[in-house]
């Protein structure tokens, strides 16, 4: 005999694990009227299509919306974010390198003047 919990085991956002959450018209979580309808599109992105849900974990009482998504959207999700995760990544790498080669081009800019005050550099000028 199968026994209702009263919902469906998924990841709670608030209490960060999966615990048992209870489905209700999206609208009723977001009090926007537009919710009503289950069936969603971005406007300039009508590939990017899905069907909401609301939920409320029975555990903690935090409600939140869900989206049912094509698998293969879901795949270019996970790979945007392991890419973006990669650029912010390399952009510290590079921040850090170009902070240190500005410091070795002001000290190299600081000796030539030296050796302009002494003369020596040929570029010296006067
Ligand atoms: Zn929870």
């Amino acid at each position: 005999m199968r026994v209702s919990k009263g919902g469906t085991d998924m990841f709670c956002p608030a209490c960060k694990q999966i615990t048992t959450c209870k489905a209700w018209p999206a609208a009723l979580i977001t009090l926007d009227p537009n919710d009503y309808g289950q069936r969603m599109h971005y406007t300039k992105h009508k590939d990017i299509n899905w069907f909401q849900r609301g939920r409320e974990c029975l555990s903690c009482g935090h409600d939140f919306v869900t989206a049912e998504v094509d698998i293969e959207f879901l795949e270019e999700l996970v790979e945007l974010r392991e890419a973006l995760s990669s650029i912010k990544s390399n952009a510290e790498t590079y921040i850090q390198e170009s902070a240190a080669a500005s410091q070795s081009l002001s000290k190299l800019s600081e000796s030539l003047s030296v050796l302009r005050a002494l003369k020596v550099y040929k570029g010296a000028k006067g």
